[in-house]
């Protein structure tokens, strides 16, 4: 059993919300499976870090723009492997393109081309847990690219589609995807299952709970995803044909 698991911002926001996902983790690693862990910078992380640049350099530079943010998530993915690793469980963290993540050289707003899996297999092979930074990966030229806001989505459905994953689970703050923000709108209503179609036409409407590209690229494998919260056993929405 292969499963690719996701953690977003708030999931990872402070240390002890990290050692939550971590005992998950380990947990199913216990149990047998092979685990692939995509993580997204903590917390504001990202939108500290485009302010930042901005006191700087005000026209911006989207090529060193990419090798800013990725820092985010660089630092994510190696401080869960540090927390996975504290519970006994070997881990591993990959940059993007350590993962073999291969994109065009759009900066800010890459696709996704190809991924060499043959790394993340051999460190699955050796027993341990991959966590892979997302949101990332490896434009022409050897430079880094970042997939646009949002992009570690994507980072998890496309490895789970390339590495035939059995499952693929985005954790996020809220239990599954609503007809509205539920946040916006505490009468929103929670769907047990949604199709692709209907999941692209709610994030055409501004549901962010998604990357767009993660849709697309689940429906093109036909792969289901599962959009859990990082905080309750709750039963989450399923993402699928
Ligand atoms: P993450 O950091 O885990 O990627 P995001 O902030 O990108 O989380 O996405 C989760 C957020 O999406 C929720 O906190 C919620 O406010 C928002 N959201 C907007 N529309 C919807 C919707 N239709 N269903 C669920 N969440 C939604
Ligand atoms: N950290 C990035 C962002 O805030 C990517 C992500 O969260 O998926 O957009
Ligand atoms: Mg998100």
């Amino acid at each position: 059993m292969l499963i690719v698991q996701k953690y977003g911002g708030t999931s990872l926001g402070d240390g002890d919300r990290v050692r939550a996902a971590a005992r998950r983790v380990a947990e199913l690693h216990q149990q047998g499976a092979q685990m692939v862990v995509v993580v997204s910078a903590q917390g504001e992380m990202t939108d500290l870090l485009i302010e930042k640049a901005a006191q700087v350099n005000r026209r911006g530079n989207l090529r060193e723009m990419d090798a800013y943010l990725a820092a985010g998530e660089q630092m994510s993915a190696g401080l869960m492997a540090m927390a996975i690793g504290a519970l006994g469980c070997p881990a591993v963290s990959l940059t993007g393109r350590q993962a073999g993540i291969v994109t065009d050289g759009v900066h800010g707003n890459a696709r996704i081309l190809d991924i060499d899996v043959s790394r993340i297999k051999k460190e699955l092979g050796s027993g341990k847990v991959v966590v892979v930074a997302g949101f990332q990966g490896c434009g022409p030229g050897d430079d880094v690219t970042t997939l646009g806001r949002g992009g570690s989505d994507t980072t998890a459905v496309a490895l789970a589609a390339w590495l035939k994953a059995d499952r693929c689970q985005i954790f996020t703050d809220v239990d599954g995807v609503y007809n509205r923000d539920p946040r916006l709108f505490p009468d929103a209503k929670r769907f047990s299952r949604i199709s692709y179609e209907h999941m692209l036409r709610l994030i055409e409407n501004g549901a962010q709970v998604l990357h767009d590209r993660s849709v697309e690229f689940a429906r093109d494998a036909q792969l289901r995803v599962e959009v859990l919260s990082a905080f309750t056993g709750a039963p989450g929405t399923i993402v699928g044909p």
